[in-house]
């Protein structure tokens, strides 16, 4: 038998610009550390052992801010097209195995209709009351039909993005804390490191130029804009700025999802997390701004607004103090999502925008999708055949 590999020794992590930094080279430099990029790093660790890695990522925390850590985690089949479902059915596993501790929780979401449709049953029949939805929550004369995705389920992403920045680390990769990087177009990225004054001003300690045969782009909604604005590459996608008010009205681990009216209510800490749809891309340069309700201003933006007055009769429980509207911005949770092809409903892709260089997008389906698309670009970069979803009945 031939003697066992040696395992990688675990690899070295910069959190702050104390620490001495000094390597010029990797072959391969993932930039971000959300769920996308973070995942896209341990599947290349188990992939490419022997290639050097180093994630970077700007805030103090594998996804300290952004998307992954907002992102509703709702694995959920609807919505995804027929020829990616195999796909997400994989994710689905690794969500469950693959990654730890992440919550993650079978729960059956059921979708909400006012007419009745295939596969619909009269939403009076689920007994929501039994399943411990609270009654105020849900109008069942409104909402009289509805169909149930037995399958479906809730996880953290952030914990995610935690764990596989973790692993990644124990299996050999590098990690870079408050260093924000710049794409440079010529193979090399400058990396910033980022520290804070005593007056609370982040500023720029330092600046590295590191090059890498390989560079994933794993910035999230910064990534269309990195690859347009440092490296000159025209991109159709686009982001868009999404809230996620709260909704006290209680919930048990064992309350389903709701749909209805384009809003998925997710049970979470003994409430519901109310994430609405995206209807469409923001202009470059948009600022997110709170609208006004009946003359009182709110932190929600006003397509948000909208949508929820819109729920209201249906979903009652919207029109009280239960929902948490806030008075400004900041009161209201919220980031900015990648929107692949500038669509409301793009898909988690991967591509190659430059020689060496990858876009890593995950954006409003990266819940679904996100973990199989870091995996498949893992793959493709280790030169490793084979999409094992590909494989399954
Ligand atoms: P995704 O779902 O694609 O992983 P996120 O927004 O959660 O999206 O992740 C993107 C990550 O990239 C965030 O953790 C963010 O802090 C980080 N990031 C954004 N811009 C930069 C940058 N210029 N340099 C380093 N990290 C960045």
């Amino acid at each position: 038998m031939p003697p066992a590999e040696p395992p990688n020794p675990p690899g070295q992590v910069w959190a702050h610009t104390g620490q001495p930094f000094t390597h010029r080279e990797f072959d391969t430099l993932v930039l971000g550390a959300g769920r996308m990029g973070a995942s896209c790093a341990l599947y290349l660790r188990q992939f490419a052992p022997t290639l050097s890695l180093l994630l970077v990522e700007e805030g103090g925390l594998p996804n300290e801010d952004g998307a992954t850590l907002l992102a509703p985690g709702v694995w959920s089949g609807l919505g995804v097209p027929a020829e990616r479902q195999r796909e997400a059915g994989w994710t689905r596993a690794q969500l469950e195995t693959a990654f730890g501790d992440i919550s993650f929780q079978t729960r059956p979401l059921v979708d909400l209709h006012a007419a009745p449709g295939a596969n619909r049953v009269p939403s009076r029949d689920l007994d929501l009351d039994a399943a411990l939805v609270d009654p105020a929550l849900v109008d069942t004369d409104a909402l009289a039909w509805a169909s149930v995705g037995t399958l479906a389920a809730t996880y953290r992403p952030g914990a995610l993005a935690l764990n596989a920045a973790q692993a990644a680390i124990r299996a050999g990769a590098h990690l870079m804390l408050n260093t924000r990087a710049q794409l440079c177009g010529d193979g090399s990225v400058t990396l910033e490191r980022l520290t804070v004054t005593n007056t609370h001003q982040i500023v720029v300690h330092e600046t590295h130029r590191v090059r890498a045969r390989t560079i994933v782009v794993a910035l999230g909604a910064g990534g269309p804009h990195a690859i347009d604005h440092d490296l000159g590459v025209h991109s159709a996608h686009a982001r868009a700025y999404r809230q996620f008010p709260r909704l006290n009205t209680s919930s048990t681990d064992a309350s389903p999802l709701l749909r209805a009216h384009g809003l998925t209510l997710r049970p979470q800490n003994g409430g519901y997390t109310v994430v609405p749809a995206i209807h469409h891309r923001d202009p470059a340069g948009y600022v997110p701004v709170g609208g006004k309700l009946t003359g009182v201003p709110t932190g929600l933006r006003r397509e948000t607004l909208e949508d929820l007055v819109a729920a209201m009769d249906a979903l009652p429980a919207l029109g009280t103090d239960a929902l948490e509207t806030g008075r400004s911005l900041s009161d209201v949770p919220g980031a900015w999502f990648a929107l692949p092809h500038g669509k409301p409903d793009g898909l988690p892709l991967h591509e190659q925008v430059a020689p060496g260089v990858h876009l890593l997008l995950g954006g409003p389906h990266a819940d679904t999708l996100g973990v199989s698309t870091a995996f498949d670009l893992a793959a493709r970069i280790a030169g490793v055949e084979g999409r094992p979803w590909e494989e399954l009945e």
